[in-house]
C-alpha cells in the first residue's frame, strides 16, 4: 500500500502510481517507437511494425532456462502484442525500458516532456522534479516485488497527451507469481492501461479527469493510486474472463489470476470505503459503476470474483496459495 505521497495542486507534484507490484529499480533495455529511435542513444530500437502479423518468438520458459535474455524477451513482447504496437504507432507509448540506468530514465522523461512543451526552462523543471521523485522512490522501495512502472508520472502531464515509457525490472521474469507468457502479457496490458489513462486522461460519465481538472480538486495520492489500479487490474481480469467464457479457460495462470484478483479487491474496497472529499466520492461512485461487471465479494472470509460480462456469469473462488 502506498502512503505518504502527496499529489494534486501544483505543477510537478508527484502522483503515486506505482503499485505493490510496480515500483522499484529499473535498468537497461529497451524499445523505442517512432522517430525517437534515431536520436535516442539508449537501448534497443523497436520499430512499430503495425503492418506485420503479431507473433511472439520467445517464451518465459526460454528466459528461465537461460536460453533467451530478459531484454530480448521484452523486446519481442513489444512487437508481438497488438495493444502495445498500437500504442507505439499512436505515439502514446514512446518506449519500454528494461532495468534502465537513472541516466536512461532521465533521457526518456526529457524526451517525453519536450515533445509537448516548448519552454526549455519548464522542461528542465519537470525533468528535475520527475527524477527527484523517481530516485526518491527507488531509495524508499523496500518491497522488492516491483515489476513495472511508467514515466513520466507527474500530475502536471496527466491527460496532456505526452508520450510515456514503461519501465520493467527483472521481476517481470523472476517474480514467482508469474508462471507463463500469458501472465507477462497481462502485465503489459496492466501497464498499458495506466499509460493510456495518463496519456488521455480518464473519462467517467460526463467527467473527464485531466491535470486542468485535478489541480482544482481535493483528493489524495492514495485515492488516485487505487482508482488507477482498479482500472488497470479490471483490464487484466476482463481479458481473463473473456477467455474463460469464449475458450473455456483463461491462459493466465491461476496463481497470477489469484494475485491480481486480491489486488483488485483491495483497490475496489478502498474506493468503496475510503473516498473522503466530495470529489473522491463522486469519482469513486462513477468508477465502481463502470467496473461493476467484475466484482469482488467476500463470503465467510473467502474472496470471490464475479464476472457478469460477455453474456455469461462466472464466479471464481480465490484461494491464497500456501
Ligand atoms: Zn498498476
Amino acid at each position: 500500500m502506498e502512503s505518504g505521497v502527496v499529489c494534486g495542486g501544483v505543477d510537478g507534484v508527484k502522483m503515486s502510481l506505482e503499485e505493490g507490484l510496480t515500483r522499484r529499480e529499473a535498468t537497461r533495455l529497451i524499445l523505442v517507437g517512432g522517430g525517437y529511435i534515431a536520436s535516442n542513444p539508449i537501448g534497443l530500437a523497436i520499430q512499430s511494425r503495425h503492418d506485420a502479423q503479431p507473433s511472439c518468438t520467445y517464451t518465459l520458459f526460454q528466459v528461465r532456462e537461460g536460453l533467451v535474455s530478459p531484454k530480448d524477451y521484452v523486446a519481442d513482447k513489444a512487437q508481438c502484442l497488438p495493444e502495445v504496437r498500437q500504442a507505439i504507432s499512436d505515439g502514446k507509448l514512446a518506449g519500454i525500458l528494461f532495468q534502465p540506468t537513472d541516466h536512461e530514465v532521465e533521457d526518456a522523461v526529457s524526451h517525453s516532456f519536450s515533445s509537448k512543451i516548448e519552454d526549455p526552462v519548464r522542461v528542465d523543471q519537470l525533468v528535475r522534479t520527475q527524477m527527484k521523485n523517481y530516485v526518491n522512490d527507488k531509495s524508499q522501495e523496500k518491497n522488492k516485488r516491483n515489476i513495472g512502472k511508467f514515466i513520466p508520472s507527474l500530475v502536471a502531464v496527466f491527460g496532456e497527451g505526452h508520450p510515456h515509457y514503461i519501465l520493467f525490472t527483472d521481476n517481470l521474469v523472476l517474480f514467482p507469481e508469474i508462471n507463463n507468457d500469458a501472465d507477462v502479457d497481462s502485465i503489459f496490458r496492466h501497464e498499458l492501461e495506466h499509460l493510456l489513462d495518463f496519456n488521455r486522461g480518464i473519462t467517467l460519465g460526463n467527467r473527464r479527469l485531466s491535470y486542468a481538472v485535478l489541480r482544482g480538486e481535493a483528493y489524495s495520492a492514495e485515492f488516485m493510486h487505487h482508482l488507477l489500479e482498479v482500472r488497470a487490474t479490471y483490464n487484466e481480469l476482463r481479458n481473463a474472463f473473456y477467455e474463460r467464457v469464449t475458450k473455456g479457460n483463461s491462459s493466465v495462470s491461476p496463481r497470477w489470476l489469484g494475485h491480481q484478483s486480491r489486488y483488485y479487491a483491495e483497490s475496489w474496497d478502498f474506493l468503496k470505503k475510503n473516498a473522503k472529499s466530495d470529489f473522491e466520492k463522486e469519482i469513486s461512485k462513477l468508477q465502481l459503476a463502470e467496473s461493476n461487471g467484475i466484482r469482488p465479494e467476500i463470503e465467510g472470509g473467502t474472496l470471490f470474483i464475479s464476472c457478469d460480462l460477455f453474456g455469461q456469469k462466472v464466479r471464481l473462488r480465490i484461494v491464497r496459495p500456501k
